[in-house]
């Protein structure tokens, strides 16, 4: 057999030994040395896959945990959400019974404005995590309705409110000399003057000389000066078909065409015309009537907006 090569080999004590071997070993032994290397490295890519597998699927699984967790929060906030409309219902249905407004019925409210506009959006996910999803959804859905219609019953309750608060600014309401005592009623009675049975057709209020007298409602100035009688006389037309009359004034401080507001000073307190001693003569007309004034004066209300 030829020898081609020889490998010289060095041992203990310098000891000197060699080997020859053919080309055709040379070459067994070098691709021994690359099969196994090779198959080195093909062990450890595949153990490395394994290993990116596992990690990519922990992290599916971490997100998964994640989600679980951001779903049971977002239905927490739903929840909420939903327990926060349900009172905004209730308290709707009492500001539309105060303002005397139909209430919104309980199904238009269970379904809300706008509707719902789920999509199969979530056919990719599983079932459990769809169905969760969809609830959600839904939820949302109804809620973003309910808040709707709530905005919608807030405005025209507003409207309604500010009809009735325009109408409740001209009413004559309030007492024209705050503090002061009811020294003759409505109502007939035994004349000061001639000492015979006449209607009286107004209330009237003790207080001295000079103390102010209060619109009792808003409006504008119709009369103001002498009226027989009634003395210095201011006469305002609240609208509405409602006037209210200040009689026996010793001053008035308002002028006719003039606009006034509730609890603006209109004169003072005096005894001028038929009377006997210092008062205010009030009266209330309501569509042309004379009506009893002490069942439009809130005495508590001595406050003025
Ligand atoms: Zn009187």
């Amino acid at each position: 057999m030829k020898h081609d090569y020889t490998i010289i080999l060095i041992g203990r004590n310098n000891f000197l030994k060699s080997i020859s071997i053919t080309t055709g070993y040379l070459i067994a032994i070098f691709l021994s040395f690359a099969m196994i290397t090779i198959s080195a490295l093909g062990l450890f890519i595949r153990n490395a896959n394994v290993s990116i597998t596992e990690i990519k699927q922990n992290m599916a699984e971490e997100q998964y945990r994640n989600n679980l967790k951001r779903t049971e929060q977002l239905k927490e906030v739903v929840k909420d959400i939903r327990m926060r409309l349900h009172n905004q219902i209730v308290i709707d249905n009492k500001q539309r019974n105060f303002l005397q407004v139909a209430a919104i019925h309980q199904d238009i409210w269970s379904m809300g404005i706008g509707g719902s506009n789920r999509a199969k959006r979530m056919s990719s996910l599983s079932l459990y995590d769809s169905k969760i999803l969809e609830e959600l959804s839904e939820s949302i859905d109804i809620l973003k309705g309910q808040t709707k219609l709530r905005m919608m019953s807030i405005r025209e309750l507003e409207t309604k409110l500010s009809q009735n608060f325009d109408l409740w600014k001209h009413i004559p309401s309030t007492n024209p000399v705050p503090g002061s005592e009811i020294s003759s009623g409505f109502g007939y009675r035994i004349d000061p003057f001639d000492k015979t049975v006449r209607m009286h057709e107004g209330l009237d209020l003790s207080a001295s000389r000079g103390t102010p007298v209060y619109a009792t409602a808003d409006g504008v100035v119709m009369y103001a000066d002498w009226n027989m009688g009634y003395g210095y006389t201011v006469d305002i037309d609240h609208g509405y078909g409602f006037v209210s009359r200040y009689a026996h004034l010793s001053k008035i401080q308002v002028r006719e065409g003039e606009p006034v507001k509730r609890g603006q000073i209109i004169g003072r307190v005096g005894a001028t015309g038929r009377a006997v001693c210092s008062h205010l003569h009030y009266e209330v007309i309501v569509a042309g009537i004379k009506v009893n004034p002490v069942n439009y004066i809130d005495f508590k209300n001595i406050v003025f907006d």
